[in-house]
């Protein structure tokens, strides 16, 4: 092999190597971009299904469900005091309010079942919002065995404070409210 064919060779391989480099970065780059895209997109989903949250809140709910009881209580007696209205429409008009209480009581029954879901997370005498929440287990020695106590620490913002299913610090809110 002459000098000027390895040479060559090596222009080639050095090319080459070059050239897969591109190719590589121009594949990661690529996949940066879609990986980017596909977060924004995510980001976009999250937004849209955050406002739909907002709107659905038991809150929001709760005050359309009130306001169209409400409506509707108003056009029975409406219809009620309007001599010429029919009997079939304020019948009619009954049972549409009806309906609509029904979804009221529906609601309030949700509601309820998701402040007991979150009571472990309430003070049970204010409703302060958790503090704290900690465990942690220790080895003790007991009878010449090795064993584990784990511990449990919960604190609300209001005080009330437990350990281990003791309570060791008062709830401040509904103190106050005993001694007025
Ligand atoms: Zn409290």
């Amino acid at each position: 092999m002459t000098i000027e064919v390895i040479f060559w060779t090596q222009i080639a391989s050095i090319i080459g190597f070059v050239v897969a480099l591109f190719i590589l970065y121009r594949l990661l780059v690529e996949q940066k971009d879609a990986t980017i895209q596909l977060q924004k997109e995510n980001i976009a989903y999250l937004k849209d299904q955050l406002t739909e949250a907002k709107s659905q809140s038991p809150d929001v709910l709760a005050q359309k469900l009130a306001s169209r009881v409400k409506l509707f209580e108003d056009e029975v007696k409406r219809l009620d005091e309007d001599k010429t209205s029919t009997q079939e429409q304020i019948k009619a008009k009954e049972a549409e309010l009806s309906r609509a209480r029904e979804e009221a009581e529906e609601l309030t029954k949700k509601v309820l079942h998701a402040r007991e879901l979150l009571s472990d997370f309430l003070c049970p005498h204010c409703g302060a919002p958790l503090a704290e929440r900690a465990y942690h287990s220790e080895s003790v020695e007991y009878q010449g065995r090795e064993i584990d106590v784990d511990h449990e620490y919960t604190a609300f913002e209001c005080g009330y404070e437990i350990i281990d299913g003791e309570i060791k610090g008062k709830c401040k809110n509904s103190v106050a409210k005993t001694s007025t």
